[in-house]
């Protein structure tokens, strides 16, 4: 190898951010930042809390609570198993890619040996009194049936016949064995968080808080986490704010403050072409029927349907309302709609609710094709949509949910919630115009001489402390120099300090926009600064 291509070898990776994640860097973090701040305050207002659930929970929640049926939970959730018996779950693929030789006694003993190994260590772990292997079911029945084979195979060995026929029968045996080590789960399978609701819902009845004042509303930001492909608005980490409103009933004047909360938070960030879809999906008494009406008309026009569309004639139905596909949409616009379908409660809460987003003076659009994609929903369905997105200009999603507390082992408790898509929420504002300026220092110190150095250091803390954003170079520059990085950095001012405004007091202040210069004691300066920024100068 020559000497360069080895050099090239020992060239370490460069490693880059995994697809469909992102770095979030400056200027645009201050727009997330405001943002962020502009979701505490209008959410306060409201009366809401924060909550911060964490980023992973046994993937169970999420199927429980999202529905198994979903995308979300059946193919876009990241998973892993969280447990201490790395050894253990070693010699388990060790047995399982096993395959002993039959003809050979001393394999069929080598490979029970390894069994026997794994089954006491099974068991030692089930009964492990600190971080036990999981007692389910299958674990227990696959403990029973390990021990079984191992006895067995002892025997068959003590009695050792190579005919075909046992030796048949051992390879049955061996896949058997097979198959009961793979139901084996060392520990828990965990999910980074796909979406928050479900952890808000385990939350509240964690901490019992039911039996706090009722309604409890709670709001959270923070990363989800879906492996979808990646495209504009759409990633595979990606930032959602949302809020829910946990028990107090189901008034209808609950879902409107909600959906009222969402727009006054969008209308304070000046969101554009902001657009207002709502619908009622029924609820246990009407859906179902719906649903079934639904399934008979689509399996009528199968053929004529996509293939994503025709696999929801079975997991979904609702879904295929959804659908964009161009070739679908007629066929959609024929099928029957929720709203005739509606049991009267129903459409006296759809009403109702309506009738309080006038009040309000919330615009909305109905749309019956609105369904949302999670399973937990019932009647008040909404969907926000902003300008400047393409096809993912979807920014907000919601709806109420009255039986996901239940459905998650809590009492029977009503709720309602949103989630706010926050990546798009930013490209839209930015797309618009609307994300602030990047802002500049406001003042650069250019120094010169350590007895400057001492005074620009003083000179930086009282500024800071004023709340001035300050950049000090750590070291001497030449005033040309320090000058042309005060512009590169978009300062408003250098303060100039050099051995005479040390020696007279009076430092210099460049205002480097028209390149005016003045000099200041230093209470004065730090006075002509603070009223140069209340006029926002
Ligand atoms: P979509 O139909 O766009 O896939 P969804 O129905 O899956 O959205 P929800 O689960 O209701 O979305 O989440 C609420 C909001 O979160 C969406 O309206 C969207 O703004 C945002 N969102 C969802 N998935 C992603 C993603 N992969 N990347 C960025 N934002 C997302
Ligand atoms: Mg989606």
């Amino acid at each position: 190898m020559s000497e360069g291509a080895a050099k090239k070898e020992e060239k370490p990776r460069k490693f880059q951010a995994i697809r469909g994640t992102r770095d979030l860097l400056p200027p645009e973090t201050a727009l997330w930042n405001r943002v962020e701040q502009t979701a505490h305050e209008v959410f306060g207002t409201f009366g809401f809390g924060e909550i911060r659930v964490p980023i992973f929970e046994p993937t169970e929640l999420f199927a429980r609570a999202v529905g198994g049926e979903t995308d979300i939970v059946s193919k876009e959730m990241y998973s892993f198993e969280d447990h201490d018996f790395s050894e253990l779950e070693k010699l388990r693929t060790v047995l399982v890619f096993r395959s002993p030789d039959v003809f050979n006694a001393h394999s069929i003993s080598l490979y029970r040996n390894q069994l026997a190994e794994f089954v006491k260590a099974l068991e030692a772990g089930l009964k492990d009194p600190e971080k036990p292997i999981p007692a389910t079911p299958d674990n227990q029945r696959a403990l029973t049936d390990l021990q079984a084979q191992t006895n067995s195979i002892e025997l068959m060995l003590q009695d050792f016949k190579n005919t075909p026929q046992v030796l048949q029968r051992f390879d049955l045996r061996v896949e058997t064995i097979r198959q009961t080590l793979r139901v084996i789960s060392f520990g828990d399978v965990l999910s980074l968080r796909p979406e928050a609701t479900a952890s808000v819902c385990r939350a509240y009845i964690e901490h019992n808080m039911q039996q706090l004042p009722q309604p409890v509303k709670l709001y959270y930001m923070g990363p989800m986490f879906r492996r979808e492909r990646p495209q504009k608005g759409r990633y595979r980490q990606f930032y959602q704010i949302g809020a829910e409103v946990l028990g107090g009933g189901d008034a209808p004047a609950i879902d409107a403050e909600v959906i009222e909360m969402v727009m006054t938070f969008f209308d304070r960030l000046d969101l554009q072409g902001v657009q207002l879809d709502i619908n009622s999906i029924g609820d246990r008494n009407c859906r179902p029927k719906y649903v079934e009406l639904l399934r008979a008309e689509l399996l009528k026009v199968k053929d004529k349907l996509g293939p994503d569309s025709q696999r929801r004639i079975e997991t979904n139905p609702l879904r295929v309302l959804d659908s964009k596909l161009e070739s679908e949409q007629g066929i959609i616009a024929k099928l029957p709609r929720i709203a005739d379908h509606l049991c009267e409660e129903c459409a006296t809460h759809y009403a109702a609710v309506k009738h309080q987003l006038e009040m309000r003076g919330v615009f909305f659009r109905e749309n019956w094709r609105l369904v949302r994609g999670l399973d937990y929903y019932m009647r008040t369905t909404f969907e926000i949509t902003a300008q400047g997105l393409g096809s993912q200009n979807a920014v907000c999603g919601g709806g109420r949910y009255d039986g996901l507390v239940e459905l998650l082992g809590g009492p029977p408790t009503k709720g309602i919630g949103f989630a706010i898509g926050e990546d798009r929420l930013i490209l839209s504002l930015q797309e618009s115009g609307k994300a602030p300026a990047q802002q500049g220092r406001d003042v650069y110190i250019a120094w010169m001489g350590e007895r400057a150095h001492a005074t620009a250091i003083r000179a930086a803390k009282d500024l800071r402390k004023a709340g001035f954003s300050v950049e000090l170079p750590p070291s001497e520059q030449k005033f040309g120099k320090a000058l042309g990085q005060a512009d590169k950095l978009g300062a408003k001012y250098a303060l100039i300090l050099g051995d005479n405004e040390v020696s007279e007091g009076l430092w210099t202040l460049k205002t480097l926009a028209d390149g005016s210069q003045a000099k200041y004691t230093e209470p004065d300066l730090l006075e002509h600064l603070r009223k140069q920024k209340a006029l926002k100068l």
